[in-house]
């Protein structure tokens, strides 16, 4: 099923994403824990892909088996910037003979030892071209892009990056997915400055549920969020007992997520770090809401 249709049928949907094995020897354990987080039945399950290929390898397999065994609809994640035109057209037909019907169309970050070379040579240098090429291919797919409530970390400022997911929206982005925030009002004014720049695409609002003072870290380097002062409290008074974080961090993601439920925003995508525990927390503390 299409993410759109999904949007349509349900006052509010409540989504997960997932990352696929990095291994073969890992494969198993990856996928018997998506797995368990599918028998959740999410609205649908997102399912991650490495810029580099380092984690690309079973991402249309864990999808598919997905979609297949569990009834749950799946997005592909597709990046675009390390490949080249006939790639990503084998990798097109492919999604496309699997039945997933979602793909979220991804640039993806550009791997370090490229960063000075000249573009200009590239097949991809951003996701538009990505969404062009799906669309040209004449596949019956549900496309999204990837949005960012605190600007994209190479854009020049906001109505730069703004500009930019116009223009993605404009070549058939047909819903797109937040960065995590962990502040709502920075997601609102940026829902704001979408519809103003005539942006009506589902935004899906993407949410990292926090559960250890060390992945505090890693949210920040890879999103660069800002960080609110509530929140930091939760992280000093109670980083050092792991039960209690998770607790703690579980806890402010529901009220984040119950916030933009009650101010509108219907649809919630959690990332879950795989993590059944944290997926199963989030769905059962909304459960009646999203009913
Ligand atoms: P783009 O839309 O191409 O934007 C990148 C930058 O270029 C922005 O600053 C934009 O303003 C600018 N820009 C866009 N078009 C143009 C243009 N024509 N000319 C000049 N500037 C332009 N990464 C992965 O590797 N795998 C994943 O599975 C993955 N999943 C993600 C899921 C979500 C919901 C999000 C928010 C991010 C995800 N990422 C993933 C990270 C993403 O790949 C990076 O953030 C990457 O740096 C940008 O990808 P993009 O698709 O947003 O790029």
């Amino acid at each position: 099923m299409k993410i759109t249709d999904i949007i349509k049928k349900n006052k509010r949907t409540l989504s997960f994403e997932v990352f696929p094995p990095k291994k073969a020897d890992s494969f198993d354990l990856v996928k018997e824990a998506i797995e368990k987080i599918a028998t959740l039945q999410p609205s649908y399950l997102s399912v991650t892909y490495g810029a580099g290929g380092g984690t690309s390898k079973y991402t249309l397999e864990i999808a598919k088996n997905i979609k297949d065994s569990f009834n749950v609809p799946t997005l592909e994640h597709l990046t675009c910037v390390s490949s080249s035109k006939k790639d990503i057209a084998e990798k097109i037909n492919k999604i496309a003979s699997s039945g997933v019907e979602n793909i979220l169309a991804l640039r993806g970050d550009i791997p370090e030892d490229r960063i000075n070379e000249d573009r200009s040579t590239w097949d991809f240098s951003h996701a538009s071209e990505l969404i062009q090429q799906i669309r040209a291919s004449g596949k019956d797919f549900c496309i999204g892009g990837a949005c960012y409530p605190e600007v994209h970390p190479e854009a020049k400022n906001s109505s730069e990056d703004i500009f930019r997911l116009k223009e993605k929206v404009d070549l058939g982005c047909d819903f797109l997915t937040s960065q995590m925030f962990f502040d709502n009002s920075l997601f609102y004014s940026f829902l704001y400055r979408l519809r103003d720049a005539g942006i009506n695409v589902p935004v899906i609002a993407g949410i990292m549920p926090i559960t250890s003072a060390k992945q505090i870290e890693r949210a920040r380097r890879l999103s660069g969020s800002f960080m609110p002062q509530k929140f930091l409290s939760l992280v000093d008074r109670f980083g050092d007992d792991d039960k209690a974080m998770k607790q703690a961090g579980l806890s402010y993601a529901v009220s984040q997520i119950v916030d933009l439920y009650a101010n509108g925003v219907n649809n919630i995508h959690v990332y879950t770090m795989n993590n059944y525990s944290v997926a199963e927390f989030i769905k059962h503390s909304v459960s009646e809401i999203i009913k």
